[in-house]
Order: C-alpha cells, then structure tokens, then sequence
C-alpha cells in the first residue's frame, strides 16, 4: 500500500519536537511537504508560506497535520477538506465547538477523515487506567496541573488572545485524560478564572466538576507554578487510590507502579493511518466541552499583569 503523502502546517514547536520525528519513524505516511509563514523549512522537504500555496503549486498530498495555533485552525480544515484531503487536528480542534462542528459536517458530507487528536490519551498510563477504572465506583477525582508558563510556552503570543484558552492549552490535556479513563460522563458545576489585567485569557483556574453519579473532581490549573511541576491525575474508589502522574505516563495503583515508554504522537499517527484506510473520523469533543463550559458559566477574577 501507497504511503499517506502528509503536509504539515504550522512548523513550530510541537511540529518539529513531535510530529516530523512521529511522520519520519511511521511507515503509512511520507511527509510531502511543510508550510509556514516565516520558517524556512527543513532540509530535503519541499516548504511553502501557505496551504494555499501548496494546494496550487503542489506537491499533491492526501493529509494534513494542522499544528498551527487554534485560532487559525478552521479556516485551513476547510481548505483541505474542501479538496478531500484527510485532516489531522492538533489540540484544542479550533477556536470554537461550533467551528469543530461545522468541520465534523463537512468531513463526513466530503466521506474525508476529520481527526481531533488528543495526545495526552496516548500517554503509556492512561490505557491501563481507563481499564482499571472500568470496573470501580469513581468516589473524588482531584487534579493538579501546575506548571511554569515562561519555560513552557516562551513567547507565544497566541495562546493569550481570545481563543488561545491560556491556561486551559496545558489545562485541556488533563480533560482530555479525566473525560477517557473516567467510565462516566463529566460536567461542570463551577469554575473561578484568574485573568491578568493586562491579558485576554486565564493564567490560573480552578474548576469544580463532577461525574453523572455525583462523585467531586475538583481540578487546579495554574501557569504561575516555579520550581517543581505538577501533571497530576488523583482517583479515590472503591478499591483504593489510582494515581497518574508526569501528564499520564507514569500509573499508580494499589498493585504497584508503571512507567512505561511514552509513545503519545507515534501512536496518534498510527491511528491516523488507521482511520483514514478505514474511511472514517474520530472527533470527541468532551474535553474541549469542558473548557466551553468553564468560560460560559466560570466567575472571572482580574489578577495581576502578567510579562513574558
Ligand atoms: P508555535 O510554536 O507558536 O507554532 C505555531 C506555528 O504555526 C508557527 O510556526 C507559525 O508559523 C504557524 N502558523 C501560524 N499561522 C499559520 C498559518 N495560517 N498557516 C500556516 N502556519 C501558521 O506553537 P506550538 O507550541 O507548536 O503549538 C501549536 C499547537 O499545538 C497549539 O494548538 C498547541 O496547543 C498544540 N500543542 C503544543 C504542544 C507544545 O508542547 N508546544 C504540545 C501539544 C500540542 P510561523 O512561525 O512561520 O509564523
């Protein structure tokens, strides 16, 4: 079989630690071609300053990896499904649920593939988890995601504008986690926003949430954290403690620890390739839901200005 001629678009940080490297170590695809506004490209690949470029000029390619920030998401998912051209969507899947959506409707009119990754769901604990969890009664969840804003995201102006979701891009991987190990849905009850006056998009927030049989998960998101980080997943139940710590990698549960290899993005895009030979999409909107929610019903407070 033909390998998927891939494009990535949006040659930044987690195109070139992540992507390139799970492209080039995955057979069922070969990466045709990159695209960046201001990035000169990699050696040996043809690179472009648009996807309107490369869908003119070429070379023709069946999918697309969309690493861009957000806010620009939807508007190149359409371009591209447009031409039946298969799309994988970096997290969060756009700026808004509308947005992902209309581009669901679309990649199914189109019989193309719409793929919403969530890599954090591909952290080596996170199967071992949910299938722990399966057979538990869930009774408190408690999450902690603490980490430093200045060493992670340097510089990124986007991810604090309307539709960045500031502290909620770390945020929304630990929803993703929470929304695939728990066995029942998840909901919002309230939610407190800090906002530096000088920003459009929470630096901290603390959210009370709970699942369809009552049990708390309280979650606290700060990006203000020095020193240690935490990524840290809590779950009391019936047969005791599970933790997941490190984003997902590492599994507590009262038979012992596991740490296993982490294979997040080589396993996103084995699924990918999955989808797209099987003709269908995968488009689980639950964790960015979550974070909807939080904007809709939070109570927003104004913190201190915030610098890079
Ligand atoms: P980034 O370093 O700021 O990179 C974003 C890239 O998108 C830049 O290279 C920019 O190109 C490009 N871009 C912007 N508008 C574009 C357009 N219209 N067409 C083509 N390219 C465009 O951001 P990042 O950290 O890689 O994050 C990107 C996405 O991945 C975010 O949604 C984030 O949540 C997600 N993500 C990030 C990480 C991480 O660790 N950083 C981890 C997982 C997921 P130019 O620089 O050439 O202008």
């Amino acid at each position: 079989m033909d390998p998927i001629r891939i494009a990535v678009v949006g040659l930044g940080k987690i195109a070139r630690d992540q992507h390139l490297p799970a492209i080039a170590g995955t057979p069922a695809f070969s990466l045709a071609a990159t695209v960046s506004p201001h990035d000169p490209g990699t050696e040996g690949i043809p690179h472009l300053s648009s996807l309107d470029e490369l869908l003119k000029k070429g070379p023709a390619i069946d999918a697309v990896a969309l690493c861009t920030p957000p806010q620009v998401r939807y508007g190149l998912a359409v371009q591209a499904l447009e031409r039946g051209i298969h799309v994988f969507l970096e997290k969060p899947p756009a700026a808004t649920l509308s947005e992902v959506a209309a581009l669901r409707d679309r990649a199914d009119k189109a019989g193309v593939t719409l793929f919403a990754s969530w890599h954090s769901r591909f952290a080596a604990g996170v199967a071992p988890a949910r299938a722990w969890l399966a057979e538990r009664r869930i009774e408190k969840v408690s999450i902690v995601w603490r980490e430093d804003v200045r060493v992670w995201h340097p510089g990124q102006a986007w991810i604090w504008e309307p539709g960045g979701l500031g502290v909620f891009d770390p945020g929304i991987n630990a929803l993703s986690i929470l929304t695939h190990i728990l066995p029942r849905p998840v909901f919002l009850r309230t939610a407190t926003l800090s906002i530096p006056e000088n920003r459009a998009a929470p630096i901290a927030a603390d959210l009370s949430m709970c699942d369809t049989s009552g049990a708390e998960i309280h979650m606290d998101l700060d990006w203000r954290q020095t020193g240690p980080q935490s990524w840290d997943i809590v779950v009391e139940t019936d047969a005791g403690t599970l933790r997941l710590s490190r984003g997902g990698s590492v599994l507590t549960t009262p038979t012992g620890t596991e740490h296993n290899e982490d294979l997040e993005y080589p396993g996103l895009y084995s699924r990918f390739a999955n989808l797209i030979r099987g003709g269908r999409s995968d488009v689980d909107m639950a964790p960015f839901r979550l974070v909807a929610d939080a904007f809709l019903r939070g109570h927003r407070e104004t913190v201190e200005a915030f610098h890079d």
